[in-house]
């Protein structure tokens, strides 16, 4: 689920090296850290609860050239010294970090115990090394021991397992994302490109059910399943080590909704050719169907808000996670439209294998080139975000609907009207995220960080907003936020509200602007502070911010300050916005 990184090669501050391309991968959170080194042919294992970001890797300075690191999210087993990664079997020559989870591991567990083999944590991961030993019995080829081992495996994973005796590091996943980074004097691989990016810019994408190879001098690359060898290319990514860091501001959410006044233009580049064809596809699919996770959910809901008032066309959304039931819908003919910031979010990779086993073809919207959805669609749309590294989505899910929105233009034949609408927002955008404008939201956090509920509303594309902008104030902020749609206040919620209870309305100029501001003066009349976000002040509004008005692309707008909002209420309540508890970047198992 979360960090992973493993190096060998000439040089000799692996150890350092891992520590280092572990704090690159803190943004996506973890509960404890793990590193292993080969140094003088044995393994040295150090690891602890905790952050990685106050270890000196200068700690890590003795010669090594094999190393392993990991940032557990812990699934199985506390949170423990014992329970962190890396993983060794009984002799220490092997040792393994793991993302995912194995779902038969006790019954692994169980034979492996009969068979002698001594535990010390309660993690599915330990299975890993003690079959690994096993196989060992029966050949001395490290990685094809890992193969056989990979056999016995049920669940998703990526893991990496490092051997003294071969000097071999092997990496092997089926459902969680690997990339090897080509380096000069040796090879990375890790869960995600920051973690080498210091070092290497050319990458070699691991795809599902293969493994891979090196001992720092060569790589091979083949599949699981078979043991044949797969030839693969090298990319060199375009991204640049300052987009993927956080510069002058204190933490990667705050610089992500600033990254907004450009990202929304970047999202609306895309190949016209290519936006004919997709939207050819919707108006051809016999049922056109939209899913994804969280955040990127809210963005596919706010979609079918657009393709009904835009294109007059009816397409379904499901959470990915709801979707399997949805299969007797599907066609050859139909269409899946999944939406995921990684590219590997494991529910909508279900989803996609529902659709492809019964024909249907997929088009992705991702931020991450190369990842699996990428790979896997047949068509994909990247928003062009540039890396986002807080765990809360703010400027992949407004790049999300910024393409969603110019493919329903494309389909009512006004592809030129939707790029200017979307150019104008941008453009709006830029001028909003100024800095009085952001004390100003600031200050608005200051006077209601104390209230522990707060809800939000909204009608038509702003109710997926509302229900994105309690997404955000919780997960950062931990303060129980609720969104709702404005009409359906009154058959139940209301009689949550009380005197100062804090409710957002998020208003557009739109033709259901009278509506949500009646559903803001019920609330009103029940005790709720109103803060309205509006291009236009009201009088039911007892604090006012102020966005652009900006026509159907006001959804895009108007989450934005909610983000700010959800930031600053995270700070000023002792929070760190960038590392939420219980929460990771890209969720990678079911
Ligand atoms: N299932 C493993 C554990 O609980 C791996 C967790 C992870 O993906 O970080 O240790």
């Amino acid at each position: 689920m979360c960090g992973i990184f493993g190096y060998v090669g000439k040089r000799n501050d692996a150890g350092a090296l891992a520590v280092e391309g572990l704090k690159n991968l803190e943004y996506r959170g973890y509960d404890s850290w793990g590193i292993a080194c080969k140094t003088d042919g044995v393994v040295l294992i150090e690891k602890s609860t905790g952050k990685i970001s106050t270890v000196d890797s200068n700690d890590f300075r003795e010669s090594c050239s094999l190393a392993i690191g990991h940032t557990r999210w812990a699934t199985h087993g506390g949170v423990t010294e014992f329970n962190a990664h890396p993983h060794a079997n009984g002799d220490q020559k092997i040792a393994v970090v793991h993302n995912g989870i194995l779902e038969n591991y006790q019954e692994l567990k169980k034979d492996l115990m009969e068979k002698g083999h001594e535990f010390l944590s309660e993690t599915d991961t330990e299975v890993i090394p003690h079959l690994i030993e096993e196989y060992l019995k029966q050949t001395d080829d490290f990685a094809y021991a890992v193969r056989m081992a990979c056999k016995d495996f049920d669940g998703r994973y990526a893991f990496l397992a490092l051997h003294t005796e071969s000097n071999t590091l092997v990496a092997a996943r089926r459902g969680s994302p690997l990339i090897v980074g080509v380096g000069d004097d040796g090879y990375f691989v890790a869960s995600d490109i920051p973690a080498f990016m210091e070092h290497t810019k050319l990458v070699q994408y691991l795809d599902d059910g293969e493994m891979v190879v090196t001992n720092g001098d060569n790589i091979i690359f083949s599949d699981l399943e078979t043991g044949d060898e797969v030839v693969k290319r090298e990319i060199e990514i375009t991204w640049s080590i300052e987009q993927a860091q956080k510069g002058e501001f204190e933490h990667y959410m705050l610089k992500e909704i600033m990254d907004q006044k450009e990202s929304v233009a970047r999202a609306v580049n895309q190949n016209e050719e290519q936006i004919y064809t997709l939207a050819e596809a919707i108006r051809n699919a016999k049922g056109t169907f939209l899913v994804g996770c969280g955040t990127a959910a809210k963005a596919c809901m706010a979609a079918e808000y657009f393709f009904s008032v835009i294109a007059e066309k009816h397409v379904n959304f499901a959470p990915a996670s709801e979707f399997k039931l949805y299969h007797h819908f599907l066609l050859p003919e139909s269409l899946l439209i999944v939406v995921s910031q990684s590219g590997e979010t494991a529910d909508v990779l279900e989803a996609m294998k529902i659709a492809k086993s019964k024909g249907s073809k997929v088009l992705a919207i991702v931020n991450v080139e190369g990842s699996t959805i990428d790979r896997e669609a047949d068509y994909t749309l990247l928003i062009n975000a540039g890396p986002e590294r807080a765990v809360a989505s703010t400027k992949a899910l407004t790049g999300q609907m910024a393409v969603l929105l110019l493919i329903a233009y494309t389909l009512a034949d006004k592809t030129q009207e939707g790029k200017r609408l979307l150019l104008e927002t941008s453009s709006k955008i830029n001028d909003m995220l100024n800095p009085r404008y952001v004390e100003f939201v600031e200050s608005i956090a200051e006077k209601i960080q104390e209230k522990s509920d707060l809800f939000i509303i909204g009608k038509s594309w702003n109710y997926p907003m509302a229900l994105e902008s309690a997404i955000k104030i919780q997960e950062v902020s931990y303060v129980h936020a609720e969104g709702f749609a404005g009409g359906e206040l009154k058959h139940g919620p209301i009689a949550l509200i009380e005197e100062g209870t804090p409710c957002i309305a998020l208003v557009g100029n739109d033709e259901v602007k009278a509506d949500i501001i009646s559903n803001a003066i019920e609330l009103k009349a029940r005790g709720g502070h109103i803060i309205g976000i509006s291009p236009e002040n009201n009088e039911v509004f007892d604090e006012w911010i102020k966005v652009p008005d900006a026509g159907a692309a006001q959804a895009i707008v108007n989450i934005i300050p909610v983000q700010a909002l959800a930031y600053f209420l995270a700070v000023k309540r002792g929070k760190d916005p960038d590392m939420p508890r219980n929460l990771a970047k890209s969720v990678t198992v079911k």
